[in-house]
């Protein structure tokens, strides 16, 4: 019998490869780059180390406690963390996360015009038909052009109106608590703050992870530094950079759908079409080693315009090794489009060193030891209001021909990492029932 081939191993790709092993279905898996990750890596400079890009585990995984409790050589620890958005440009006003639930952190005029905002829009009770109308009607309007708005603007340098209303359903309602109640008794409420407490491994990065999921795999199994470079769905063969050929029962892949979908030389006119719906924004990955310290933030969201990133990570604060003593690590992300919003390396990371002086962040005399640089082409996933159509031409045409995709960027979905971990696993367990259907 052909094997399952897994094409593409972050941690997505190993999920899926994990099942099946302990499912004992042969499986062959491949790799573009010399180790396993993909986006979940970390990387060492000068005695700093960095992941690709800032990530941090929040909430508890459901389903997945076990896999993290017994994975080998794996030792996540509980942290905890401040959050926050940034109001002002002196970081003098930073209201922690989720801002919904501390909305009494800001002043009195603003708080009553906000609340009036959110009744009317409770009470408009039309179902949304995009992402701006969908945020309104959980957050209401008060809070969306205070925030949201600006910050999604930002970070994805698209059209907001553009995207359809199911694209996401992460946004938080506003309770009316945090309008009404004093600061005191809303913290009290706002307590359930998922970034204030979140698991990151004790050493060696986000990349532990994906390590400890691959240590775990037969080594037979797995190939690293082999490059898929071309797909025929009609033959169910794949061929790789170095001219090998496989020939599989059934294809899963990770990769971003948009390069699946040009990989596959017999793909039919419609389905490339609809792949032109699959919308993006990339993100540069900008992190500097400092001397010295650093404010006690583990993350800051910056929605104004005057700063060119949208968010803030202090790594130093929360994984340990990200800097040696005496020192701290501050990353910046940088949102930028070929088209649509061009934006070369060297001045996002001007960006980031003139936004932090500005912030009050990086003081004068103090030095940025290291720095690196990442440009993550597929970093946001977007729909436009043709996507969902698009995607299920993608979707149904792949898998008419024993093709499954999974996580974040290879189902075209937004998922922090244990759900595309879950995504890969449930890839897994398709190929399982399809393959005792068929006997
Ligand atoms: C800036 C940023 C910050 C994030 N922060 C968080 C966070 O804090 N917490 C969180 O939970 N999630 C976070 N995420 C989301 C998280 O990174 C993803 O959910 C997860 O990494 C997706 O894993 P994956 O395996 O599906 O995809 P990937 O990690 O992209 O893996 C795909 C793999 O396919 C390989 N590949 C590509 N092309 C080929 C080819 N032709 N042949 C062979 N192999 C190929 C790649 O090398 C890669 O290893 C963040 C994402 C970004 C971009």
């Amino acid at each position: 019998m052909l094997p399952i081939v897994i094409i593409g191993l972050g941690v997505s790709g190993l999920g899926c490869a994990l099942e099946l092993a302990q499912h004992r279905i042969p499986f062959a898996g491949f790799e573009k780059e010399a180790r396993p990750g993909g986006l979940a890596k970390s990387e060492d400079a000068g005695g700093f180390r960095f992941d690709y890009g800032p990530h941090i585990l929040v909430g508890a995984p459901a389903g997945l406690e076990g896999l993290f409790r017994d994975l080998p050589g794996l030792d996540l620890k509980v942290c905890s963390g401040s959050s926050g958005v940034v109001m002002d440009a002196r970081l003098e006003r930073v209201i922690p996360v989720p801002f919904q639930r501390h909305l009494n952190w800001l002043p009195l005029d603003v708080r009553v015009r906000l609340l009036f905002e959110a009744l009317a829009d409770r009470r408009n009770g039309k179902a949304p038909g995009s992402y701006p109308e969908y945020a309104t009607a959980r957050c209401g309007r008060g809070v969306y052009d205070l925030f949201l708005r600006r910050y999604d603007e930002k970070r994805l340098r698209f059209n907001l109106d553009e995207i359809p209303a199911e694209w996401t359903n992460r946004i938080e309602k506003t309770p009316l608590h945090s309008l009404v109640l004093p600061r005191v008794l809303a913290d009290w409420f706002g307590r359930r703050n998922g970034e204030s407490r979140f698991l990151y491994p004790r050493s060696g990065g986000i990349e532990a992870l994906p390590r400890a999921m691959a240590r775990l795999l037969p080594a037979n199994s797995v190939t690293y530094g082999c490059e898929v470079t071309g797909i025929h769905a009609q033959s169910k063969a794949a061929w790789f950079a170095n001219g090998a050929e496989v020939r599989y029962e059934r294809l899963v892949l990770s990769l971003p759908l948009p390069e699946t979908v040009s990989l596959i030389r017999d793909a039919p006119p419609e389905v490339l079409r609809a792949a032109e719906d699959l919308i993006h924004t990339s993100i540069y990955v900008v992190s500097f080693g400092l001397e010295g310290a650093v404010p006690p933030w583990s993350l800051l969201r910056v929605p104004g315009e005057e700063w060119g990133f949208y968010r803030l990570s202090f790594p130093s604060h929360y994984a340990p090794g990200a800097a040696p003593e005496g020192h701290s690590a501050v990353v910046g992300e940088i949102s930028h489009h070929r088209a649509r919003y061009p934006l070369s390396a060297r001045d996002a990371r001007k960006e980031l060193q003139k936004g932090l002086e500005g912030l009050g962040i990086l003081r004068r005399g103090q030095r940025i030891v290291v720095e690196t640089m990442r440009d993550i082409r597929y970093g946001h996933v977007l729909y436009n209001h043709r996507t969902r159509a698009s995607m299920r031409v993608i979707l149904d045409y792949l898998r008419s021909h024993s093709i499954l995709v999974c996580g974040k960027y290879g189902a075209w979905k937004d998922m922090p990492i244990p759900e595309s971990i879950q995504s890969g696993m449930a890839a897994a367990r398709e190929t399982v029932g399809a393959r005792s259907r068929e006997g």
